[in-house]
């Protein structure tokens, strides 16, 4: 038997927590004999201090515990899912569902909505007609079964213990803590009932982690929780400097996801999109040769993947050929301040800039706007002229293009030599 006030002093001196006093932290929680003001000390504590990986498993474990688990042994196919740490432009898991779907696997992709600079996966989504997010554990099983791939929110039953947790951080300065990020995406990962996971760890200024040695070290500690949990993982590292494809908002982004569907993404967005398509597929263990029913690309050129998304939309109350969301209000408002090449296209500002267009919220309770957001009509490594609109803005209400533009008054730099080409934005994989 333990008490709060033992626990928070232990962690803030350096010593371990026991697999008896995590367990007893967390049913004391979850009755509310532990308080809040409690948690949150014992979060920062554990912000200054850490977990080691006996205490990261057990704190994992408990809160998986909290909740109920999906089961998804009643479907044919191998379940493999996708997660990323957040980044702007990333609409990958719209392409990548269906796409892995196409070729044979089941993707069951419990998502969240965006905070801040970065966007969320549900929030692009309900742009489409109909679309909805909120389904049941029956609703998702049948999306499944029907389209090989569902996007949802994840149900309040699963991991709750991350709920109140996450909220207790975002308002107490412990986000930014390895194995507190790295305890609440797999706690929900693991209960959604997924046999794989990918994992897209973004690094760079638009992303959680700014160093790829933090990036390296948060990819390495969800790989080995994963495991432990006997889901078979692994990570890509990729960059978040400049935004993923040139679309970042909402509607402008679904549109974005679709030309990717039919063969016409961005090089960058298709590059990332297929190298998570190979890891899930491997882990999935699909075979994936070229020109091969599981071939990604094949399924791409073909028309499935498209097949697949329209199925899916359908299968969430969406409307695929309904018209998406136009702003009130465009302009061509960025003009390129000299003759040369674009080397920089800030990832931070671009998002920030997003935001600020109305296609991102400061609060949870926040609505968002469909059609704001950006589309950047130059990428680095291009040529431009003196005055060539680098970036299109679109708002519902015209007040908020100051505020972006103010956003995106550093983002942007102009040389006049061409740069090097261009490195992969698929910096490394980690994992089995
Ligand atoms: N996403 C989560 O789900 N949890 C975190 O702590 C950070 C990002």
């Amino acid at each position: 038997m333990t008490d709060a006030v033992t626990l928070i002093r232990a962690k803030r001196d350096g010593l371990r927590l026991t697999d008896d006093d995590i367990r007893w932290l967390f049913e004391a929680y979850a009755k509310g004999e532990v308080a809040d003001e409690q948690m949150s000390a014992l979060l920062m504590a554990i912000y200054f201090r850490g977990l080691d990986s006996r205490e990261l498993r057990t704190w994992t474990a408990a809160m998986i515990a909290s909740g109920e688990r999906l089961d998804l042994s009643s479907l044919a196919r191998p379940t493999v899912d996708k997660h990323s740490t957040g980044g702007v432009g990333d609409k990958v898991s719209l392409i990548l569902a269906p796409l892995v779907a196409s070729c044979g696997a089941a993707v069951p992709q419990l998502s969240g909505r965006g905070l801040g600079h970065t966007g969320g996966t549900l929030d692009k989504l309900e742009s489409i007609p109909g679309f909805r997010t909120a389904l049941t554990p029956a609703e998702t099983l049948d999306v499944l079964a029907t389209a090989g791939c569902v996007i949802c929110a994840a149900g309040s039953g699963l991991a709750p213990a991350d709920r109140r947790l996450y909220a207790l951080r975002d308002v107490t300065g412990t986000v930014e803590s390895i194995p507190l990020i790295a305890s609440s995406i797999m706690s929900k990962k693991i209960a959604e009932g997924t046999a794989a996971l990918v994992l897209d760890v973004k690094v760079g200024t638009g992303a959680f982690m700014k160093s790829r040695d933090q990036a390296r070290a948060l990819a390495q500690t969800m790989v080995a929780l994963g495991e432990e949990h006997n889901v078979r993982t692994r990570a890509l590292l990729t960059t978040m400097d400049t935004p993923l494809g040139r679309a970042v908002g909402n509607a402008v982004e679904v549109a974005e996801s679709v030309m990717a569907l039919r063969g016409d993404g961005p090089p960058d967005l298709m590059e990332v999109t297929l190298a998570l398509a190979a890891q899930m597929l491997a882990l999935a263990g699909i075979e994936a040769a070229p020109s091969t029913r599981s071939d990604p690309a094949a399924a791409i050129a073909d028309g499935r993947a498209l097949a697949a998304y329209r199925a899916m939309v359908r299968a969430q109350g969406g409307d695929p050929d309904a018209p998406l969301p136009q702003p009130a209000h465009v302009t061509r408002a960025l003009p390129a301040p000299a003759d040369g090449w674009l080397t920089r296209l800030d990832a931070l500002a671009v998002g920030t800039a997003a935001w600020r267009l109305g296609a991102g919220r400061e609060r949870k309770e926040d609505p968002v706007s469909a059609a704001a957001g950006l589309i950047c009509l130059a990428k680095p490594g291009d040529q431009v002229r003196k005055g060539q609109p680098l970036v299109e803005l679109r708002a519902d209400d015209p007040e908020r293009f100051r505020g972006a533009l103010a956003a995106l008054e550093h983002a942007i730099e102009v040389t006049g030599q061409p740069p090097p080409p261009l490195p992969s934005p698929v910096i490394d994989v980690i994992g089995p």
